[in-house]
Order: structure tokens, then sequence, then C-alpha cells
């Protein structure tokens, strides 16, 4: 079996505020194999966001990793100082932020904010490789050279976007974020972002983590998925068997959400709101929400359980299943539901 490039062990992240932690991420463990995509999805307020602000060690305070490690080939991230972790950053692993488009500098053309990422990791270049380089990025994003004389505001949404995949890929990282590279953008353009990404995720040889709340995008573009709900992943597989078959409430809801052609225009959303992870109490956090909750739910937090190889649920639903490879026994039977 392939080493993962990135392995996230029982990470925590906490935001301290006066009333108390809030646990945004508590206890999250996954994998990620070289030159694969692995989706994080859930809701506002699930985690998936400090999730991705915590491996790139970018937590501000309050918040900070409480606990946990987070290997890169091994190096645990956790553990470097500022300045070994600012040489890590984009050389090795890159985030595409959440409103990227707007973290360009509006002043300054493109060519120099590429080079200012390039500068800000210590990478020395004569100005001719370092036009060379701008332009070879620009390419690889499927921008012309000329783009890098231009300023942000002559480019439009779509191009923006492309300019930060370019600053995120400029070092060739082994790992690349993307918090929801295409949540401003219209449904063309979003399609052709994501084609983008996965185009050079394929010719760097990286491996992608797609943050985001669409599992629509999710099917189409990532091997694996991890799904968050209250700063937990609440299930986590191949993308095509979780979507052939959910196991967790929450993922079954979550597809079922997907609009359908048959249902003429209806949405149909997951009732309630995410829960306060303010002095989270025992017990899942989605029971109030869950349609087959049952009493042990609303005291016990359930554990993730191996349900298949690398199929992992944390739900009471599997409490007796026995681990038999390519099965799931069905959820225990004869258990009182929760009022
Ligand atoms: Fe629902 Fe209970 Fe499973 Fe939580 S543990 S998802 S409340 S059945």
């Amino acid at each position: 079996m392939t080493a993962p490039v990135l392995e996230v062990r029982d990470l925590k992240v906490y935001y301290h505020t006066a009333r108390g932690p809030v646990k945004a991420v508590d206890g999250v463990s996954f994998t990620l194999a070289p030159k694969t995509r692995l989706g994080l999805v859930g809701e506002s307020g699930s985690g998936k966001s400090t999730m991705a602000l915590a491996l790139m060690r970018m937590i501000k305070p309050p918040g900070r990793i409480d606990g946990g490690q987070i290997l890169l080939d091994g190096q645990d991230l956790v553990q470097l100082s500022q300045d070994e972790m600012r040489r890590v950053r984009l050389n090795q692993i890159a985030m595409v932020p959440q409103g990227a488009m707007n973290s360009l500098n509006p002043v300054t053309r493109i060519r120099q904010q590429i080079v200012d990422g390039l500068r800000a990791h210590d990478i020395k270049m004569t100005k001719r490789e370092m036009d060379k380089r701008v332009a070879e990025v620009l390419s690889w994003v499927d921008l012309h050279p000329s783009v890098g004389d231009m300023y942000p505001h002559e480019l439009s949404g779509g191009m923006k976007q492309r300019v930060c995949i370019a600053i995120a890929i400029s070092l060739r990282p082994k790992v690349i974020i993307a918090d929801e590279p295409t949540s401003a953008l219209d449904v063309v353009v979003q399609r052709q972002v994501m084609e983008t990404i996965g185009r050079v995720q394929e010719e760097l040889g990286a491996a992608v983590i797609l943050i985001g709340h669409d599992m629509g995008l999710m099917v189409q573009f990532v091997d694996r998925l991890a799904v968050m709900y209250g700063g937990k992943i609440a299930e986590q597989g191949h993308m095509r068997d979780i979507f052939r078959e959910p196991l967790h409430p929450y993922t079954r809801l979550l597809i079922q959400s997907l609009p359908k052609l048959e249902d003429k225009g209806e949405l149909k959303g997951i009732p309630g709101i995410a829960p306060s992870l303010l002095n989270a109490p025992p017990g899942c956090l989605f029971h109030v929400r869950c349609p087959e909750a049952l009493p042990v739910c609303k005291t016990v937090t359930p554990p993730p359980q191996e349900l298949r190889p690398a199929r992992l649920v944390a739900c009471h639903l599997y409490d007796a299943a026995p681990v038999v490879a390519g099965a799931v026994a069905a959820p225990v039977a004869g258990k009182e539901q929760a009022a």
C-alpha cells in the first residue's frame, strides 16, 4: 500500500472564548494518498474551513491546535516553528482560500503578486527566470502570459480565481487545499475552474483536498469523501461507495437534498440548524435533527467504526455491527427510537 502523503491523527482545534471552548475540530483523523482527491463536505459551522486553516497552521488566537498530529510525508507540522512552517507552506502544502478572488491586491499587477509569493519563500531567481516562471504558472492555469501585466480589476471572476490557483501551485506543492474554490462563480465558470484544478493536480502529481458544502461537486470531483458534522467526521470512504450506499443518517440526508429532475424545482433541505460547538454536550451532536436517533445518541458520543475496509462511520446504529469485509450488518434492530 502506498504511504499517505498526508495523515491527520486525532486533530483538535479549539477556540478559547470567555464562555468556554468552541470545539471547531474535535478528534478528526484521515489520510490522503498521493495524487488523489479527498472531499471534506459539510454545512457551515461543521469545522471544515477550520480544518483547512489548521492544515496550513494558520489558526489565529483565540483558536489553537490543542492536540493531534498533521503528518506531511511523515513530518509533524504541529511541531514546526513558525519559521519552519513558512518554508513548508506553498513549497509542500498550499491553499486556494475561500473568497480567494478578494485576496488579490487590487493595486498590484498579477506578475508582481506571483513574484511576491515566490520571494516570500526565499526563492532566488534572476529577473529572466522569474518572468519565465510567471509565464509558466499562468499557462498551467490556462492564462496567457500577458495576464501578468494586468491588474485584478481587469480580470473576470474566473480569471482571478485561476490567478489564485497559479499562486498556490507556483512552487509545485504535494498537497493543494481548495477551500470552496468556486463559491462566488457561475455554474459554467465553476466547471472550468474545477477542470483546471483537476488538470493541474494531475500534471503536478499533487493530492487535493476539496472543501465545500456542495455534494454534487464532490461527486464529480473527488475519489474519497469525509463528511463533517459538528467538528467531527461522521462518515468517510470512497466517494462512489458513499454515494451508492450512505450509511450515516446525515450523509443520507445530504445526498437526498441534491436536486433531482423529477423534483420539479422543489428543493429538499435538512431540517434544523447546525449545533453550537460551544460547551457541546456529550452524545451525538446530530441527535436533535436525526430521524433515526436512539436513546443512547443523547448521552454517548458515537466513536468511528470501520464497518468495511477504509469505510468509517460514527453512528450508534452500527454499534453491534461485526466487521465483515464487503458487508455491513443491518442497523441494530429492536432498539427503541428516541422520543
Ligand atoms: Fe442519528 Fe444516533 Fe447515528 Fe447520531 S448516532 S446519526 S443521532 S442514529
